[in-house]
């Protein structure tokens, strides 16, 4: 069962609905932040008369039946959809309406390249800074990124620039170290199903942006995020960032039809990996459009200004002239289908 709060409902209205599902004999786990308080009810079949009281006691909005196994991520939570601030100040919030894009190098590769990539991306229109500083690679002979380095290296150029730092955690241990550097904790697709870090960057007390694991359902995947939710963590944007299928065409298949689906089935924003999904540099610009006309709240581009020389992922990254013209069309794309975008979205 999840009960979702009025706005404006106090703390006292809060504990009176967790008291009253307690002495049912119900387990609850409670989503707070940035959207409406919900508690989702665990351990029991749910009665009517249950659903009545409960929805009759002051501050509630609406109880409801849970109809999904992620409870508290399901849409019925949050009907309006929830927003994930980001940054000082909430400078970025994602699921607000506006696009966000996050675009910088695959991995952190010196202080050089991580400024000028980030000045472009101040420039041109982006709103958040990435940049790998603990890369996952396939092998252990491969780059493995510059470690705290390059989070120094991602603080100073959000200090000159202002943008906020997206980043990848890959182990418990690291949480704490990156928090302190980063806005926005990123789990890689290898890590979607990593419970124990799942669980950890939920006190972590930073917005995660989650991308879906490469052979992740989407049930899956929203359960993954449901670890995050019910760990006290309610500031979760999943990434869309491709899937294995039986053509090796492309590195992988950026399945867009999650994205209108994911918008149907939970109230979290979502974004758009094109240079994951599709692994060719030159298709990249092209899905990232694809990405927006599907109703993405945002995109993740890797960009560097001499992509054959990139420590990693090159040949999916595109210079910062092709960003900066794939800018200029995601707006006018953005524009085209805004106004039909609730269409996508069932409250
Ligand atoms: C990345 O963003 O550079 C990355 C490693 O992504 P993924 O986890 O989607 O492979
Ligand atoms: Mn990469």
């Amino acid at each position: 069962m999840i009960v979702t709060m009025v706005p404006e409902c106090t703390d006292e209205q809060v504990g009176r609905v967790i008291s009253h599902l307690r002495e049912f004999g119900y387990q609850t786990h409670t989503l707070v932040g940035a959207g409406p308080t919900v508690i989702g009810a665990t351990g029991r079949g749910v009665s009517d008369e249950l659903i009545d009281q409960i929805g009759g006691l002051d501050g509630v909005s609406l109880a409801n039946r849970s109809m999904q196994p992620y409870m508290l991520a399901q849409r019925a939570a949050r009907p309006a959809g929830s927003r994930v601030p980001v940054g000082e100040d909430a400078q970025v919030v994602i699921g607000a309406g506006d696009l966000t894009v996050m675009s910088g190098t695959c991995s952190v590769e010196n202080r050089e390249i991580t400024l000028e990539v980030a000045r472009a991306v101040r420039a041109h229109g982006g709103q958040m800074l990435r940049g790998g500083a603990f890369k996952p690679r396939t092998s252990p002979y491969s780059f493995q990124g510059l470690g705290e380095e390059g989070l120094q290296i991602l603080a100073e150029a959000r200090a000159e620039t202002g943008l906020p730092i997206v980043t990848e955690v890959m182990e418990p241990e690291q949480v704490e170290l990156i928090a302190e550097y980063a806005d926005m904790l990123q789990i890689g697709s290898r890590n979607m199903a990593n419970f124990p870090l799942l669980r950890r960057v939920a006190t972590s007390g930073k917005p995660i942006l989650l991308k879906r694991g490469f052979s992740a359902t989407v049930n899956e995947w929203l359960m993954s995020a449901e670890y995050i939710l019910a760990g006290g963590n309610d500031q979760v944007v999943l990434c869309e960032r491709g899937i294995r299928a039986f053509d090796t065409s492309t590195r992988f298949t950026l399945d867009l039809n999650a994205v209108p689906l994911v918008k149907q089935l939970t109230h979290l924003p979502i974004i758009v990996d094109p240079s994951h999904g599709v692994g060719i540099r030159e298709l990249v610009p092209q899905m990232a459009l694809a990405g927006v006309a599907a109703g993405a709240d945002g995109l993740m581009v890797e960009i560097h200004p001499d992509p054959d020389s990139a420590l990693s992922d090159g040949d999916q990254t595109i210079t910062l002239d092709a960003w900066e013209r794939m800018m200029a069309s995601v707006s006018a794309v953005r524009d085209a289908v805004q106004g039909s975008m609730g269409l996508a979205v069932v409250a």
